[in-house]
């Protein structure tokens, strides 16, 4: 008996083993099985290490780039293949975030079911929530400058726009010296993999905590004489702003209201606010990670801080994170996570995927997402000027950021619009671009008159 009883608890434990077993490999074969089909040494899917076969498409039916047998052809238009090649990718793969890449298992047809086997020629269609048109439209009023542009549908998560600078032409690649600095960062993705110092577009997040933290807030008065000392450190502004309330304080863009500010919050306040706000978050943009913003509120010095409230100092923000919290704004509460895929067909039309909403949690409390929208409208009246964005209901922020000791400066706006057929949020990041209002927000102005122009003649189509 004492035998039989062993051999029962040996099968029984060997059976669970078993069992683990399986449940372990199906785990990993349904989250992990379309990278292990896409490595590039599956024949099925690669020629000579070249995805063989796919079309990509922007949400309009343009085809952006496909391949026929491992041979990739492009948009016709340079300024679209130039303005789309971080989203594209290329197919050596060296663009890391790019489709090409990123979705080579989505683009051949893999699927669960039958695997890679049964893909012919063709491939799938792999539509992106892209406008090719408004890309272009990005791309030509960036310029020279380096830097990204993206916009995105806050309540449905689809990127319109996204464009990454410098960037080069994939249908006649140039060759890339890595020391040249007109090709700086050329593969990366600047939108989802880069962060950069924030400027006057981090005043938002120090708003946001000193509305919710620092009772009375809007009946104060702050003092600008030009400069202030704070901790041992000199906080200086771009002028003499002299009695202000924090509206006002705003408006200007006041360094030294805002060090105030951050002083009045300190660094452990204002580091659980950048968490709050979302920005320290790595978003997931269908599979691609974002990067996190981050900071140095909790170990930096008096001093520091005050200048980390205005958006100088440590901070580091990641563009994608930066728009979403726009979202976030526009909605009092919660945004969309972007999203790039919009869906696949198999080459025959049959939808082989379908676009789920995706959402963030509360990034910022309702009744302060009422007052910066009134204060960001403000920004608007009363020191952009509402001229310089025709048509659009806009709220926004400008930043320049200061590099080190250089003279050369960062131009940010963010910000976000109210319109029924389009409600986009938006961020502009052009390095060396100086002045917030006069570059990046121009840019902005044309991205935008593009972007609803779109949407009202899909509207009108529908
Ligand atoms: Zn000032």
């Amino acid at each position: 008996m004492k035998t039989i009883s062993k051999r029962a608890i040996l099968c029984f434990t060997l059976a669970i083993i078993l069992l683990i077993g399986t449940g372990y490999f199906l785990t990993q074969y349904f989250t992990k099985g379309s990278s292990w089909a896409s490595f590039s040494a599956n024949s099925h899917l690669y020629t000579n290490g070249v995805l063989k076969s796919g079309t990509l498409l922007d949400r309009n039916g343009e085809i952006l780039a496909s391949a026929s047998d491992g041979v990739w052809h492009y948009n016709d238009s340079q300024s679209v293949r130039k303005a789309v090649l971080h989203t594209v990718g290329i197919p050596d793969g060296k663009i890391a975030t790019g489709a090409i890449t990123k979705f080579a298992a989505r683009l051949t047809g893999y699927n669960f079911i039958t695997g890679a086997k049964h893909i012919g020629t063709e491939g799938n269609r792999l539509y992106l929530t892209i406008d090719s048109d408004i890309c272009k439209t990005a791309y030509e009023a960036m310029g020279s400058y380096k830097g990204t542009v993206g916009v995105y549908n806050y309540e449905t998560g689809e990127i319109l726009c996204l464009i990454s600078t410098p960037t080069f032409d994939p249908a006649n690649p140039p060759t890339i010296d890595p020391d040249n600095s007109l090709y700086e960062g050329v593969y990366m993705n600047r939108f989802y993999s880069s962060s950069f110092i924030p400027g006057s577009t981090f005043k938002l997040v120090t708003l946001n905590a000193a509305l919710e933290e620092i009772p009375g807030i809007q009946s104060m008065t702050f003092n600008c004489p030009g400069s202030i000392e704070i901790g041992g450190k000199t906080i200086t502004c771009t002028g003499t702003h002299g009695d202000i309330s924090l509206e006002t304080a705003l408006n200007v863009s006041c360094n030294c209201a805002f060090a105030q500010i951050a002083d009045m919050l300190g660094g452990e306040t204002l580091s659980e606010y950048t968490e709050k706000t979302g920005l320290t978050d790595s978003y997931s943009v269908n599979g691609i990670k974002t990067k996190a913003s981050s900071f140095g509120f909790e170990t930096d010095s008096q001093g520091d801080i005050a200048w980390g409230g205005v958006g100088q100092g440590s901070d580091l923000v990641n563009p994608c994170s930066m728009m979403i919290y726009m979202g976030a704004i526009a909605q009092e509460g919660k945004s969309a996570i972007p999203q790039i895929i919009l869906k696949s067909t198999l080459s025959g039309g049959l939808k082989t995927s379908f676009y789920i909403k995706n959402r963030t949690g509360t990034l910022i409390n309702s009744e302060t997402a009422k007052t910066i929208t009134a204060f960001m409208k403000s920004n608007v009246i009363n020191t952009y000027g509402e001229s310089k964005f025709p048509g659009l209901d806009i709220y926004g922020k400008t930043g320049t950021a200061q590099v080190d000791s250089s003279n050369t400066s960062n131009s940010w706006f963010t910000g976000f619009i109210k319109n029924e057929n389009a409600p986009y949020a938006f961020v502009v990041y052009a390095e060396g671009g100086g002045s917030g209002v006069k570059t990046a927000a121009a840019i902005a102005n044309k991205v935008l008159q593009k972007a609803v122009s779109k949407a009202s003649e899909a509207s009108a189509e529908n």
